[in-house]
């Protein structure tokens, strides 16, 4: 399995490259910027689909172009709809280029599964930072696609609208008593992680979400 983590943009968001090399097979996961850069790294690959973890613009921003250049199919849970061209964002103005976001093909549900090559990919719905938060977990390989509901040593914002502390606080306990410590967790930003660092050390999990 490839598993290619590309930072995109000014938010440096973690794009991510899935793929069987073998049967030459690729998801791209939340291309929110630098779109032509991405489609360089899955030229080789038939693209299969879109996948975002949720539809903040950092995030949705190059969807568009990437479904048009593959013609594949773009994920996104439906709860999540109605941030996709939220105006709260116009605040960054030009600092993100993003494209408008289209409607998602196929609408992502809590333990769906999406296949590309032998990796089988389990959708988790974990709202709290967003309504339609999704993780994308590879129990196999034992990696978790984790967006903006994990960061190491700290959590994803509540306070943007449809952010909710008590379901964000739901959706961490979840995935860290659930998933295996050596779960290799991919964050929306920033560097890697695992579970059982996040169990001993998230200082969130300690009473910092109110
Ligand atoms: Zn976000
Ligand atoms: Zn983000």
């Amino acid at each position: 399995m490839v598993l290619k983590i590309i930072p995109v943009g000014p938010l440096e968001v973690n794009c991510v490259l899935l793929a069987d090399e073998e049967r030459g097979e690729a998801l791209i996961v939340d291309p929110g910027a630098e779109g032509d850069r991405i489609a360089e790294i899955a030229g080789n690959f038939r693209v299969l689909g879109i996948l975002c973890t949720h539809g903040h613009i950092d995030h949705v921003g190059q969807v568009a172009a990437l479904r048009e250049r593959f013609e594949a199919p773009f994920y996104l849970h439906p709860a999540d709809l109605h941030l996709r061209n939220d105006e709260i964002w116009g605040g960054f103005g030009g600092y993100i280029k993003a494209l408008p976001c289209p409607e998602p093909d196929v609408p992502l549900e809590e333990g769906m599964e999406l296949k590309v090559g032998s990796v089988m990919v389990r959708i988790l719905h974990t709202p709290g930072h967003t309504p339609g938060m999704c993780c994308f977990y590879l129990e196999r390989e034992g990696v978790l696609i984790a967006g903006d509901l994990l960061f190491k040593g700290s959590v994803g914002r509540w306070d943007l609208p449809g952010g909710d502390p008590l379901k964000l606080k739901r959706s961490l306990e979840r995935i860290l008593t659930e998933l295996p410590e050596d779960t290799l967790v991919v964050c929306g930003h920033y560097e890697e992680t695992t579970v059982g660092h996040e169990r001993k050390f998230n200082p969130y999990l300690r009473g910092g979400i109110p």
